[in-house]
């Protein structure tokens, strides 16, 4: 019970994970896919911020330099025509005049006011090129109003600080532009945060916030930088919500999935106790089918062949040989085949020294000599010589080369030729051959199926045939059908035929029968009597 409760959540916990993993992991990739685009795009948006900032910062140099060009006397009329043409060529220039000794002389705006006494503090930052800079210079005109001024050689520029972050967005991101040397924001858009903005310049754009993503450009050729940010977008959204609806769907699946999966679990392991059972009960029935020597059509042996009816449907024994194999329960079948073939067929194998029973024994048999040791007991005092007992393996009871080469040998030893059986259909036929002592190849039937075929496998066969003559290998054709095939065999030199053409596997009473009745049709001191 407690199996089964472990199998069963073992199974669900599988299909939640199944289900949960790939979409959390979907989502996660898709996440970062979009922070990453998000992060780009405001990268992009910096790089245009900072192109209108030097735009502006570009246009106050040129002001000022056409202002150089009228040097005359400061606030003559040609010099303020000059101021007054420069403000309408300079679209971010809102006013250009003349300064001298901390105060402002005069400006197309201001009018001449050198009498006036109006103060022009020492600038905040002056650049190694020999700009004046003012950051933030109350206007003369204006009581709340505070603008940039940028002067050289007596004389100034005024601009608006919002020309600087004042771009067309309709995302409305927060913009400030940052003079680099001494740290200040010169302009931040509305809705931006000074020191926000600030510590993020300071921190290259890297800042942790679950809610926005910053970008800093810098300017190439002046000290500005421009910081821009955003806020984070998601695919997820509202990421616990999202987990709990997919664990919900996991858990679902995953009771389903398990659900089938305990069900195809309980189901193989029935099968296999109900096998287990039928072994132990003896429930497993033998019947045999005759192999024919060619050379003169006799029986010269039969092959011992498991059956399985079970609740009146037989099952076919490549199905349940397997899961013998699976679960531990192969030694016993082939134990009880052979117990039931000994028993079956033991007056006709003693009466009949050259009459042959070849077994079918798996990996599991040929890996010890527990087998060989119950057949060689088995045999004492029957009066069955040991080459009537005839062991057949298929290439993948070879598998495990090692342990099989000396149990192989031990069973040719002793006396029971080795059959290799379903030949061709394994992985390294040739290395088999080449590694392993054997006495006989059985073609599988897939080949002697193309035999007289005009296939691209039925050139197999005519190599099988040959390579079992060079290395002087007698050979067994399985499932042999047709007459036309019989005729091809005995000409190639293939000494035995086993298949439907002369009789499907029966039981040993009919088997019996079908001998005698063969003996009645061809000569009867060559056959076998029961
Ligand atoms: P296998 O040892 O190659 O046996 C030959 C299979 O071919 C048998 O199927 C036989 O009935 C079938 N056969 C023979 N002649 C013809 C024919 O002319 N036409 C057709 N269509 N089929 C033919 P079966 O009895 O169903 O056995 C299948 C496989 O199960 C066997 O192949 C063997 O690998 C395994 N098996 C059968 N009995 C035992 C056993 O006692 N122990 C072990 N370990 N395996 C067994
Ligand atoms: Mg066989
Ligand atoms: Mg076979």
């Amino acid at each position: 019970m407690i199996k089964r409760l472990t199998l069963i959540s073992a199974s669900i916990a599988l299909g939640c994970l199944a289900t949960i993993v790939p979409v959390l992991t979907s989502l996660y990739v898709a996440n970062k896919d979009v922070e990453r685009r998000d992060r780009e795009e405001l990268r992009d948006f910096a790089s245009k911020a900072m192109m209108r900032a030097e735009l502006v910062t570009f246009q106050a140099f040129g002001a000022l330099s056409d202002l150089d060009r009228e040097p005359g006397v400061p606030c003559s009329p040609s010099n303020l025509e000059q101021a007054a043409r420069v403000i309408y060529n300079y679209r971010y220039v809102q006013d250009a005049g003349a300064y001298a000794d901390g105060q402002y002389l005069c400006s197309p705006l201001l009018g001449d006011v050198r009498k006036k006494d109006l103060a022009l503090p020492p600038p905040d930052y002056r650049s190694n090129d020999g700009f004046l800079v003012w950051f933030r210079q109350k206007s003369p005109l204006s009581d709340v109003r505070k603008d940039l001024l940028i002067g050289r050689n007596g004389h100034y520029v005024s601009i608006d600080p919002a020309s600087y972050v004042d771009l067309i967005d309709p995302s409305r991101r927060p913009i400030a532009t940052i003079q680099t040397t001494t740290g200040t924001v010169m302009a931040v858009s509305a809705g931006a945060d000074e020191d926000d903005m600030l510590n993020a310049w300071k921190h290259g754009g890297n800042v942790k916030s679950t809610d926005w993503n910053y970008a800093v450009a810098l300017s190439s050729s002046r000290p500005l930088a421009i910081v821009v940010k955003s806020p984070r977008s998601s695919v997820t959204g509202d990421w616990p919500k999202l987990l709990a609806a997919w664990l919900t769907i996991g858990v679902v699946s995953g009771a389903a999935l398990g659900w089938l999966a305990y069900r195809r679990i309980t189901r193989q392991l029935s099968f296999a106790s109900t096998l287990e059972w039928a072994i132990s009960r003896r429930k497993i029935e033998v019947v045999y089918q005759p192999i024919v020597r060619l050379a003169d059509n006799e029986c010269a042996g039969v092959e011992a062949l498991v059956r399985w009816t079970l609740h009146g449907r037989a099952i076919s024994p490549e199905v349940f040989v397997r899961v013998a194999e699976e679960n531990q329960l192969i030694q016993p079948l082939t134990d009880l085949v052979l117990e039931k073939t000994l028993a079956q067929l033991g007056n006709l194998l003693s009466a009949n020294p050259t009459f042959y029973v070849s077994i079918n024994v798996s990996g599991d048999d040929l890996c010890t000599f527990r087998f060989l040791n119950l057949l060689t007991s088995s045999l004492k005092g029957t009066g069955i010589a040991a080459r009537q007992i005839r062991i057949e393996a298929t290439e993948r009871s070879f598998m495990n080369a090692d342990a099989t080469r000396g149990v192989i040998a031990a069973f040719r030893a002793a006396g029971h030729p080795i059959y290799i059986d379903d030949f061709g259909t394994g992985y390294s036929s040739l290395s088999y051959l080449q590694t392993f002592e054997i006495d006989v190849l059985k073609i599988d039937k897939s080949f002697v199926d193309t035999i007289a075929q005009d296939t691209a496998s039925s050139v197999v066969a005519p190599h099988i045939i040959s390579m079992a003559h060079e290395l002087n290998l007698e050979i067994v054709a399985e499932g042999v059908e047709s007459g036309l095939q019989i005729t091809w065999l005995r000409e190639k030199g293939v000494q035995y035929a086993q298949g439907w053409y002369y009789a499907k596997a029966m039981s040993a009473r009919d088997l019996a029968t079908w001998i005698g009745r063969q003996r009645e049709q061809s000569h009867a001191d060559s056959l076998p009597s029961i």
